[in-house]
């Protein structure tokens, strides 16, 4: 549906958990976030549920994140389930792929037809270092287990730092020599645990551009806002998305369901429109997600603010 500025809201993100299995240092504290109850976080009938509602609506893309997707139990029924709904023509998943090989040619056949793979580093140290417990042969493990199940395109988002990671940033562009794969560049947010690095290692995307006259420019990815990039002859592509620098707040098509069961017009905002007590009346469900949407802000301003407005983190609301 068309919310209040005309924007056309498609795309539900659905966070299935705030756990998370890695720590990253602009996401999570080291000691991890007070874990919410069992009963708190939604169950799989009640996350179908919503999204069977949304569809009324015209929502046709899901994204399940989170937290880490990959540690809910029923990801897999959860996914078999979703692709069965009428209306649902895409469904993908955002994860930080340690536990991705294993389970990707299962959720390939339950219904999954993309991956995001976050990745920072291609360091195995500098791996560590960021996400205080990861393994990276797990995640190049898991891209490779993706590319040759043919879950096409794998994308692997990747934060750009100063002073973490802009060093690696022509290793990077040097992956998609090799690797059919869209690395794409995101801004660094002042959000979670971001808030606390932002101004030391926030990072400009036109610095970087500059920096490298190689890249030949190919188009913006209207469903990502991702302006895309190339290098001659190589198999895959680089985006770079701008959150912050740029907002695209002007052609933004999502809303956020968390794992708590409301929904999140805008990731930096503090409203949230709590779902769970319309979850047994499908009517009504459907009439609170359009609300929802109604409510959706013209936009963020993050810019303008030194941190954003919501009270939540990126694995809590599911980036
Ligand atoms: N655990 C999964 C993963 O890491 O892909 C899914 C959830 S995670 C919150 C989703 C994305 O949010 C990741 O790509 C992560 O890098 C990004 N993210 C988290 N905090 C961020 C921040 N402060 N600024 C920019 N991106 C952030
Ligand atoms: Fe976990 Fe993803 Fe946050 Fe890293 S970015 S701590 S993997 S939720």
């Amino acid at each position: 549906m068309r919310d209040t500025y005309g924007r056309n809201i498609n795309y539900l993100r659905v966070s299935v958990t705030d756990r998370c299995n890695l720590r990253c240092v602009y996401c999570m504290p080291e000691e991890g976030i007070k874990s919410l109850k069992h009963e708190d976080i939604l169950r799989f009938e009640d996350t179908l549920k919503i999204v069977r509602a949304a569809t009324a609506l015209g929502i046709n893309k899901i994204r399940y994140t989170g937290g880490e997707p990959l540690v809910m139990k029923d990801i897999d029924k959860l996914i078999y389930e979703t692709s069965k709904l009428p209306g649902i023509n895409d469904i993908a998943i955002t994860t930080n792929g340690i536990l991705l090989s294993d389970m990707a040619g299962d959720l390939k056949k339950a219904g999954l037809k993309r991956v995001n793979i976050s990745l920072d580093t291609l360091n195995s140290e500098k791996y560590k270092s960021i996400t205080r417990v990861g393994n990276l042969d797990k995640v190049m493990e898991s891209i490779d287990k993706c590319l040759s199940l043919g879950l096409k395109p794998v994308k692997i988002n990747t934060v750009l730092m100063r002073g973490i990671n802009d060093v690696e940033f022509e290793n990077f562009l040097n992956l998609t020599r090799e690797l059919p794969v869209e690395i794409r560049f995101i801004e660094l947010m002042p959000i979670g645990e971001g808030i606390k690095i932002y101004e030391k290692n926030n990072l400009s995307f036109m610095e970087m551009l500059g920096l490298h006259p190689e890249l030949t420019k190919i188009g913006t990815e209207k469903s990502s806002t991702a302006e895309l990039y190339k290098l001659t002859g190589a198999k895959g592509k680089i985006g770079f998305i701008s959150p912050v620098s740029c907002k695209f707040c002007g052609d933004c098509n999502k809303i956020r369901l968390t794992s708590t069961g409301t929904i999140k017009p805008c990731l930096h905002s503090k409203e949230e429109i709590n779902l769970r007590k319309y979850l047994n009346n499908e009517k009504m469900l459907t009439n609170a997600i359009k609300s929802a949407i109604e409510s959706k802000p013209l936009e963020h301003h993050l810019r303008e603010e030194s941190a954003s407005r919501s009270v939540k983190g990126m694995s809590q609301i599911g980036g």
